[in-house]
């Protein structure tokens, strides 16, 4: 089969082809296990940390990718929750150990023994791919599978970050970065909680006006004060200079979920301008997103049909991974970036 594999690791500002085109043995889907003919598989800020080591594949080469939209073509000996042919979707939990108190109640992204796809196992940029049938979810029929690929990951961590907010209807909502998981949010924070106002800080007018297009009452510069204070924020940028902006902009009480798997060093210094009392004081609180656990990305999906919420999506062939990664890199965003598999 055909894939893009990561060798080693590198820096992006150095190397611009980081994957490489090749042609990988056919996976053998093992006793629990189907084989996914992959079609569409969804490009996240998150193989850019992959890539350049900061949350780095335990083995190489890696196939990354982990929002993965495909057909059951092969089931292993003991796999009967799918039939032949059926859509399927694989997010970022590729599995867990199921058996520590975590996985016992239903935060498997907690585990020790988490595994996530396209790092710890190979993902979706490539032909095919095999996953434990408990770890794929079956994709609602309103969707493209384009349109599904990153529902599975930028949505559904964009559904457990605003869940862990704790928001309720008609308190004021931040996000600070706006690409593919911020938009979803925002489009989902409309439908669950219609009285909440939505204000926007991005870098790039486009991106502003993008939000202001999708709803947002108000959308501004990083360094700029929101016109009302906000009773919850997430921060889904790669730096931390939004995070000390947003958390001036807190109302009392107030709760940043930062939603970023690591965070870049480039800016670590603007940490030092933490001010306690324009800050913290008051009972703001921060608070991390780790992972994905299934249940945030079955009710994601279930919520996204219903709604329905379907991404803005810019598609590239697989063979054009590294430019759709460098694109993404350059904060060339609008909507979600999606590899289109044959
Ligand atoms: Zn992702
Ligand atoms: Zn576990």
């Amino acid at each position: 089969m055909n894939a893009m594999v990561l060798n080693e690791l590198c820096s992006l500002q150095e190397n611009r082809r980081p994957l490489e085109f090749r042609e990988l043995p056919l996976p053998v889907p093992g006793k629990r296990e189907i084989l996914v003919k992959v079609s569409a598989c969804g490009v996240c800020h998150t193989e850019l940390d992959e890539i350049e080591g900061r949350t780095p594949p335990t083995r190489f080469p890696m196939v990354l990718g982990h929002q993965v939209v495909g057909r059951v073509v092969e089931k292993g000996p003991q796999a009967d929750a799918f039939e032949m042919g059926d859509r399927v979707g694989i997010g970022w939990i590729h599995s867990a150990c199921g058996k520590c108190r975590f996985c016992h109640e239903g935060q498997e992204n907690l585990c020790d023994h988490f595994e996530a796809t396209g790092r710890d196992a190979p993902g979706g940029y490539a032909q095919y791919t095999t996953i434990l049938e408990d770890f794929a979810y079956g994709i609602p029929e309103v969707f493209l599978d384009a349109e599904a690929a990153p529902l599975l990951c930028a949505g559904a961590i964009g559904y457990r970050s605003l869940r862990l907010t704790g928001i309720r209807d008609g308190q004021n909502l931040g996000l600070t970065g706006f690409g593919a998981s911020a938009h979803l949010v925002l489009k989902m924070t409309r439908y669950k909680y219609p009285n909440t106002g939505i204000f926007v800080f991005a870098r790039s007018e486009k991106e502003r006006e993008f939000a202001r297009e999708l709803g947002a009452v108000w959308a501004g510069n990083t360094e700029e004060e929101a016109p009302e204070k906000l009773d919850c924020l997430i921060d889904t940028t790669p730096v931390w200079k939004p995070v000390v902006e947003g958390l001036k902009n807190l109302q009392k009480g107030g709760r940043l979920v930062i939603n970023a798997i690591r965070k870049e060093n480039l800016d670590k210094e603007t940490l030092l301008e933490l001010d306690y009392p324009v800050h913290l004081w008051l009972e703001k609180e921060i608070k991390s997103v780790a992972n994905v656990a299934r249940r945030d990305v079955q009710e994601f999906l279930e919520l996204a049909a219903t709604i329905p919420l379907k991404p803005e999506f810019q598609e590239y062939a697989l063979e054009d991974a590294n430019e759709a990664l460098i694109e993404l890199r350059e904060r060339k965003i609008r909507g979600a970036k999606v590899l289109r598999i044959h």
